[in-house]
C-alpha cells in the first residue's frame, strides 16, 4: 500500500499495471495515475522517470508540442490542469514561474476546479514562497494536500534521476510524496511546514548565482594574467577556492566536456530563471529584513544579461558576458 496519512482518505486501487525499472518506495499496486503538469526541459525527464517506475500519466502544457511524445508512448493527454485533476489524484506541477502555477492551480481551467477531495497536489516549481502558502491555503479548503518541492540538479539530473527535492507541506504527507519523489530523485529532503522547500531552493540557487560568477570573474582574471585556463581550473579545484561551479559546471570553453559551456552555452538551466531565482531571493530578503549584499549584485548582473541578448543561454555564459567587458 502507499503511505496514507490522517489527511487523505484511502483511494481504490486497481490491480498492479506492469512497471519497468526498480520500484522506488511505492508498491505496484499503488500505481493509479499521476497527473503531470509543464513538461518543459526539467518536466519531460522527470515525468518520463514516472513512467519508467510504472506510473501511468495523466498529461497537460500550455505548449502542445511538449506532450506529443507522451501520446505517441500511449500516455493521457488532456486539454487542462482542471481535466487532470478529473482523472488523477495525485499532480505533480513543474512549471517557470509563480504566474504560472497561480493559473495552473486557481486559473478558468485549474486544478482546483475539478480537485478530488484527498488528493496529493505536488508543486516542484521554483516560485515565491509565499504563492506556495497562498495556494496551499485555497488547497486545502478543497479538502487537499498541497506539498512544495522544488529540485536542485538541472536537467541532467532530471534525465538520471538524481534531482534533489527539497520538500514542505504537512510532514504526514511527507511519506506519500517521497513515494513519487524518488522516481526522480535520488535526495528527497523535509523541510518543515509548506514553503520551505521553496525557501531552502532559493538560498541555494542564490550562493550558486554568486559562486558562478565568482568562478567566472577568477577565471577570467587568471586567463589575463596568461594563465592556461585547464590549469587554473585544475589548481583551483584542489584549493581552497573549489566550488561546484569550478569543478562541476566550469564555465569556460574547453575546461570541461559534456557542459553548457562546451556547447554554445546551449541547454542547462536558463539566463531568465537564474534572474527570476535571484529576484524570489531578492524579495524574500526584503520580506525578512536580511542583508543580501552579493545576493543583489548577482540579480542585477543577471538582469543584464537577460537584456543584453543572454537570456535563452545557460548560466555560466556569464563567463563570456564578462570576457567581452574591458574596464579601465
Ligand atoms: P521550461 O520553460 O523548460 O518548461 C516549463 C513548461 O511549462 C513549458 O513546457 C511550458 O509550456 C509549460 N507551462 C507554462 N505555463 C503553463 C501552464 N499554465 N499550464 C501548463 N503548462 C505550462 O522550464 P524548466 O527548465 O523545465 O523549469 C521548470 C521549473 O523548474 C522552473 O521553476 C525552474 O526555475 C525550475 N528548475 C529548473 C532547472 C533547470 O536546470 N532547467 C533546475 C532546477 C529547477
Amino acid at each position: 500500500m502507499a503511505p496514507r496519512s490522517r489527511l487523505r482518505p484511502p483511494v481504490l486501487e486497481p490491480p498492479a499495471a506492469a512497471g519497468s525499472g526498480q520500484p522506488c518506495s511505492g508498491s505496484m499496486a499503488s500505481k493509479t495515475p499521476v497527473g503531470f503538469i509543464g513538461l518543459g526541459n526539467m518536466g519531460n525527464p522527470m515525468a518520463k522517470n514516472l513512467m519508467k517506475h510504472g506510473y501511468p500519466l495523466v498529461i497537460y502544457d500550455v505548449f502542445p508540442d511538449a506532450c506529443k511524445e507522451f501520446r505517441e508512448a500511449g500516455e493521457q493527454v488532456v486539454s487542462s490542469p482542471a481535466d487532470v485533476a478529473e482523472k488523477a489524484d495525485r499532480i505533480i506541477t513543474m512549471l517557470p514561474t509563480s504566474m504560472n502555477a497561480i493559473e495552473a492551480y486557481s486559473g478558468a481551467n485549474g486544478i482546483l476546479k475539478e480537485v478530488k477531495k484527498g488528493s496529493l497536489l505536488i508543486d516542484s516549481s521554483t516560485i515565491d514562497p509565499s504563492v506556495s502558502k497562498e495556494l496551499a491555503k485555497e488547497v486545502e479548503k478543497m479538502g487537499a494536500v498541497f506539498m512544495d518541492a522544488p529540485v536542485s540538479g538541472g536537467v541532467g539530473a532530471a534525465r538520471s534521476g538524481n534531482l534533489t527535492f527539497m520538500v514542505g507541506g504537512v510532514e504526514e504527507e511527507f511519506a506519500a510524496a517521497k513515494e513519487l519523489l524518488s522516481c526522480m530523485g535520488s535526495n528527497v529532503v523535509y523541510c518543515g511546514a509548506v514553503g520551505t522547500g521553496q525557501a531552502a531552493k532559493i538560498c541555494n540557487n542564490m550562493l550558486l548565482a554568486i559562486s558562478m560568477i565568482g568562478t567566472a570573474e577568477a577565471m577570467n582574471l587568471g586567463i589575463r594574467l596568461g594563465l592556461d585556463p585547464k590549469l587554473l581550473a585544475k589548481i583551483l579545484n584542489m584549493s581552497s577556492g573549489r566550488c561546484w561551479s569550478s569543478d562541476t559546471y566550469n564555465p569556460v570553453p574547453g575546461v570541461m566536456d559534456g557542459v553548457p559551456s562546451a556547447n554554445n552555452y546551449q541547454g542547462g538551466f536558463g539566463t531568465t530563471l537564474m534572474a527570476k531565482d535571484l529576484g524570489l531571493a531578492q524579495d524574500s530578503a526584503t520580506n525578512t529584513k536580511s542583508p543580501i549584499l552579493l545576493g543583489s549584485q548577482a540579480h542585477q548582473i543577471y538582469r543584464m544579461m537577460c537584456a543584453k541578448g543572454y537570456s535563452k543561454k545557460d548560466f555560466s555564459s556569464v563567463f563570456q558576458f564578462l570576457r567581452e567587458e574591458e574596464t579601465f
